[in-house]
């Protein structure tokens, strides 16, 4: 038993997102005066007032505004709420910040919906998790439902934990297939890989970026889906801009879920470690899952994502109509 767990353990790490950027500037110009803060007022607390540095870049909240969508794609046909949980175990992205921000403004400014921003796993107890018509899960990383401390827990502290994580696998999986909603920004694939059937649900694993946040990329509307509720904001446009854009793995197939936008591999910055033979790159879809609705976007590294009105409507399509408000046909061969 301890066996299988340290076999799983060591695969998640393998399959760590690796990222290369620096610490954001902010951070490098405060490290000056920090050790006199230490001194004041000790580690621990900086850091629980601060953690990792996190916020989103100076003006985001003036340009997050400008770019929000006038209306919501579908009037609500009840108040709805979204509980967005953004817990990482392995790297954490600093634009979840931003996302925070554009994700909830989103639905307060168009009236779509009611956010509950909270890492809380709490959220995720089955008297706790029916309150909310859809669950996003923003740039998540790794096995965000076991305590990173684990290791240090008692061994009767640690069962629990693992019984609990197993419980919040079981009550968001239902909570999906029950007819609700599932929304996954960026590195919501780079998460749960010892939980099968969350890749199945989502639609695959991460499998490394290719092109990083500095790289020059062309992302297309899928042939044939200009038209479509979920990217029809795209008026069948190509979009070029800098962004990390992700590989993917099994159990991603374009059979299991309806694409929506694509990375165009011959437009794009060339780059190496190219994995999929059938060039299939693709960057945003919807699918089924039993009666409930997955929408997934990996887009959303760079903070500029969040400001970018294009994007930020089709992450609303995307929530409207995972939480079903927003009406779109969505088909897939395989479930
Ligand atoms: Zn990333």
């Amino acid at each position: 038993m301890n066996f299988t767990l340290k076999a799983k353990f060591n695969l998640a790490i393998t399959s760590h997102h690796k990222h290369t950027h620096q610490r954001p500037l902010k951070i490098i110009m405060k490290s000056k005066i920090i050790p006199s803060l230490l001194i004041l007022l000790g580690a621990g607390l900086l850091i629980s007032q601060n953690p990792k540095g996190e916020n989103a870049p100076n003006g985001a909240e003036e340009k997050i505004a400008q770019a929000i969508p006038a209306a919501a794609h579908a009037k609500p046909a009840a108040p709805r709420k979204m509980l967005l949980f953004s817990a990482t175990a392995g790297f954490r992205h600093q634009s979840i910040a931003t996302g925070k921000i554009a994700l909830a403004e989103l639905g307060k400014k168009t009236g779509a919906y009611e956010t509950v921003v909270s890492d809380d796993l709490a959220n995720f107890d089955a008297d706790k998790i029916k309150q909310f018509d859809v669950i996003c899960f923003l740039s998540t990383t790794q096995d965000v439902f076991t305590p990173k401390d684990i290791k240090k827990l008692s061994p009767d502290e640690a069962k629990s934990a693992q019984e609990k994580s197993l419980t919040y696998r079981k009550n968001l999986m239902e909570f999906i297939e029950s007819g609700k909603g599932f929304v996954g920004i960026h590195a919501a694939t780079d998460t749960l890989y010892n939980w099968p059937e969350y890749g199945r649900m989502i639609g695959g694993y991460f499998d490394g970026h290719p092109w990083n946040a500095g790289t020059e990329v062309q992302i297309d509307v899928e042939k044939g889906q200009e038209k479509h509720p979920l990217a029809a904001m795209f008026d069948g446009q190509s979009m070029n801009f800098k962004e990390e854009i992700y590989q993917l793995k099994d159990p991603y197939s374009a059979k299991r879920q309806h694409l929506l936008l694509r990375l165009n591999v011959e437009k794009s910055a060339k780059v190496g470690g190219l994995k999929r033979k059938d060039g299939d790159y693709a960057v945003a879809w919807a699918r089924h899952q039993g009666k409930g609705r997955v929408f997934y976007c990996s887009l959303g590294h760079n903070h500029e994502m969040y400001w970018n009105p294009k994007i930020l409507s089709h992450y609303l399509a995307g929530i409207q109509w995972a939480i079903g408000d927003f009406k779109a046909e969505v088909t897939h061969t395989i479930d």
